[in-house]
């Protein structure tokens, strides 16, 4: 049983003054494409005063930079890097999106318990500091709201925790956060990093000490279809079961939609299908976030999501990469596993 939770206050605070993909019509549009196929929201209220949020934020970020998230509330409009825009109300919807994703790992408590929060700003790129792993900005994001939900399943004593970044970025914010844990196995599948966005998250980057072993980054070729994209999610299946993981949060980036807008790949229903029927086929406590996405994919994305969680039969056409790029591809998953078993016998 999946429940989409929002707020109307995501497409009201938080504005740009100036064109920027991170807007206030992505809830719009996705929330559009949602009601359209009959699936209903639950509406969230906003509540001011976002005490609560900030105790949220001290459990994943460090304190100095959220007195800074403050004293930049002064300076707005203003911007935290060339990617990231902060106006007079991001902090206070920052901190609403963050206590929604923690309450609703509160609310997922048994197997098939699904809950799909649509918010903004999206927060996997942000890290305890802000900028995380040495990217060079954070992304639009400002505080992780897949580290909340985490942090809320571990609160309430689940053991082993999946996080499953399926946004074009990877999320580098998630990955530093949980990087020394092995409570908290992070799966990641992005665009290879060498030439894009955050520029880091590379296979040999398996997290440290205890962690080690417990961050995996899964590495799409430019240009990837979803043939390539599909032999990735049989990988995550492989060694998602092998961890028998007690509670999943999914952070649900739709910008690898095929003309998006902010990234070369060509996935299609196909692969967020996929996705969907992976989320149910494990049945477990679930919270997914709602990540990136800019246009097609808030629309036909979330919905083969969708149909695929609710394990409707769809056949997709799948969109293929060249045959010279799906060798490629074939040879760099081999690649990448060498180098990943490279630093695990080290
Ligand atoms: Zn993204």
């Amino acid at each position: 049983m999946v429940t989409i939770v929002s707020s109307k206050v995501f497409m009201m605070m938080h504005i740009p003054w100036y064109g920027h993909p991170e807007n206030p019509k992505r809830i719009a549009m996705v929330v559009n494409a949602v009601e359209k196929v009959g699936y209903d929201v639950q509406w969230e209220k906003y509540v001011q005063g976002q005490d609560e949020g900030l105790k949220i934020a001290e459990k994943m970020h460090v304190k100095g930079y959220i007195d800074y998230l403050k004293r930049m509330k002064n300076k707005a409009p203003c911007e935290l890097d060339p990617d990231t825009y902060f106006v007079w109300d991001t902090l206070d919807l920052a901190l609403f999106a963050l206590k929604l994703s923690y309450e609703a790992s509160l609310c997922a408590r048994r197997s098939n318990d699904i809950y799909l929060v649509l918010l903004r700003p999206p927060g996997h790129h942000a890290g305890r500091a802000g900028k995380a792993l040495g990217a060079p900005t954070q992304g639009f994001c400002i505080l992780n709201n897949a580290a909340a939900a985490t942090i809320g399943f571990l609160e309430q004593g689940y053991r082993r925790i999946v996080v499953l970044d399926v946004d074009i970025h990877c999320g580098n914010g998630t990955e530093e956060i949980f990087y020394g844990r092995n409570d908290v196995l992070n799966i990641d599948i992005h665009r290879d990093p060498a030439d894009f966005y955050p520029f880091i998250c590379f296979p040999e980057q398996i997290g440290k000490s205890r962690g080690e072993g417990y961050v995996v980054n899964l590495l799409l070729p430019p240009r990837a279809g979803d043939d390539i994209f599909l032999k990735l999610i049989e990988v995550v299946e492989t060694i998602v079961t092998s961890y028998s993981p007690e509670a999943l949060v999914v952070s649900l980036g739709l910008d690898g939609y095929l003309d998006d807008g902010l990234s070369d790949a060509r996935l299609t229903g196909a692969s967020y299908y996929t996705v969907g029927s992976l989320i149910k086929k494990l049945g477990l406590p679930t919270v997914i976030l709602l990540e990136g996405g800019y246009s097609r994919g808030l629309e036909c994305g979330v919905n083969a999501f969708l149909d695929g969680i609710s394990g409707r039969r769809i056949r997709f056409k799948r969109k293929t990469a060249t045959p010279v790029l799906l060798l490629k591809e074939y040879l760099g998953i081999a690649r990448d596993i060498i180098r990943m078993i490279g630093w695990l016998e080290k």
